[in-house]
């Protein structure tokens, strides 16, 4: 019989994990890493409820944590199939996994360090080494054509327009002569947006597995840049530091990109920008390489790197603990930015530390900020918060600039699905909490009248039923 498993990413935006079988073999689509409240973080330490030695191969949508951010941990604990990305996929997971694992080991230590950790003595979730070990299983498929896996898998990737290399994945899955075409929309982009293509339609399937991060609204209307401008123009008059939660790629490029245009405008000043992260890197050459999926058009001078249109005139990255530290003694104004996003661990907790107590700084959450997160709690408007075992008093400013979501809201959730040309069977909307799930479905109900479901965690159906 086939099946398909929600093992991640229901109820919750992180850990997506979708586990497809058919004909006696087993396809992991995406292998994404909990984020979040401690009931959450806990499944990336319990075994997962299937043994990884068991599985076949694995898929990837796109490289965001939340989608690759458990790989080595699955490739440690059995798994030895190969791990199928585009280009650009296998590049960006060239950074980001070893930088998890780093950020991991350095949150272990430091736990070590204040006698804090819940293990003990505390581990990082995975190494460096064990980063390395799960990118030797990565495999490259076509960035758009049909690609068989096997008999059961034949997947065909659509451009998602979420990040570089973002796919949606349209799986045809046969078994004893019957096939079904079911969709994994991946994280689904916005429309009309700098830099990344639109979102691509998708013609047809029997099932579809959404995405409904930002389902129960929509994003202001209102430019990005203005909003960026006032804050920054703001803060920088009464002197003080700007920290910016953001993913080390994608999110991160898109606000170099609006701050150097506004630069170049003269609309702000040119602040001495920090990239604290211990793999930061100029990335800009993965743009270059991955013309396919953005409209950036690049002279010749930057293709060269003498004038980098993803990167502030300021820009300095930091790679080790002690330069990190160092921003700690930048009193002019600057701004900095750091990971985690949703500031859920990792280097941005230490500049939270230092910069929340003083009213002169402002945090700028671009992002997602889920439930059980700092980054919720600040985006809630907490007057403290627990960084590390000790009190903070939150007397920053703290703004939310939600039009830099790399997440369609809830209008263009509902254009994207308006590409199918026939309804589904069912659609399953997954990857959002439950408020903004449940809306997601009341709003298809009424404005596509097709039959959704909210699966819970370890739901299964059978696409070929
Ligand atoms: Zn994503």
């Amino acid at each position: 019989m086939a099946k398909i498993t929600f093992l991640g990413a229901v109820g919750a935006v992180t850990g997506s994990k979708y586990l497809v079988e058919a004909g006696g073999k087993r396809l992991l689509v995406d292998c994404g890493l909990f984020q979040g409240p401690k009931a959450l973080t806990q499944r990336n330490w319990d075994r997962l409820p299937i043994d990884p030695a068991t599985i076949n191969w694995i898929v990837l949508t796109h490289a965001h944590i939340d989608h690759t951010g458990y790989l080595p941990r699955i490739v440690r604990d059995g798994f030895r199939g190969p791990i199928y990305a585009n280009a650009a996929t296998r590049e960006l997971c060239e950074l980001l996994l070893p930088d998890s694992a780093h950020l991991q080991e350095e949150d272990a230590l430091f736990a070590m360090k204040k006698g804090y950790s819940q293990h003990k003595p505390p581990l990082p979730l995975y190494t460096v080494v064990e980063a390395q070990q799960a990118l030797q299983h990565f495999q490259e498929i076509p960035r758009k054509d049909p690609f068989t896996i096997s008999p059961q898998f034949t997947v065909k990737p659509t451009d998602a327009g979420h990040i570089l290399g973002s796919s949606s994945l349209q799986i045809t899955i046969t078994e004893n002569g019957k096939s079904s075409v079911v969709v994994f929309s991946g994280d689904v982009g916005r429309y009309n947006q700098p830099i990344l293509n639109d979102p691509e339609p998708i013609a047809k399937a029997d099932y579809i597995l959404c995405e409904s991060t930002y389902g129960d609204r929509d994003h202001p209307k209102d430019s990005p840049y203005d909003a960026i401008a006032a804050i920054v123009n703001r803060v920088a008059k009464r002197g003080g530091a700007i920290v910016i939660p953001a993913f080390a790629v994608g999110r991160t490029q898109t606000l170099m990109y609006i701050l150097r245009q506004l630069e170049e405008r003269q609309q702000i000043p040119k602040l001495p920008t920090y990239v604290d992260s211990p793999m930061a890197i100029n990335v800009t050459g993965l743009y270059v390489r991955h013309k396919e999926d953005h409209s950036l058009q690049f002279t010749r001078e930057e293709e060269t790197g003498n004038h980098d249109p993803l990167n502030t005139h300021e820009v300095h990255m930091t790679r080790t603990p002690q330069e990190s530290k160092q921003i700690n003694s930048v009193v002019t104004p600057c701004l900095i930015l750091s990971a985690s996003g949703m500031c859920s661990g990792g280097r941005i907790l230490h500049h939270l530390a230092r910069r929340l107590p003083d009213s002169r700084n402002a945090v700028i959450l671009a992002g997602y900020q889920a439930e059980g997160t700092l980054g919720r709690q600040l985006q809630d408007g907490a007057k403290a918060a627990r960084i590390h075992g000790e009190e903070i008093a939150v007397r920053a400013e703290i703004t939310e600039v939600s039009q830099f979501s790399a997440h369609a809201d809830r209008g263009e959730l509902i254009r994207w699905l308006s590409g199918f040309t026939a309804p589904p069977k069912q659609l399953y909307l997954v990857h959002g909490e439950p408020a903004a799930a449940q809306a997601f479905r009341g709003t298809v109900q009424q404005q596509l009248h097709w039959p959704v479901t909210v699966p819970a965690y370890l739901d299964s159906f059978d696409p070929l039923a």
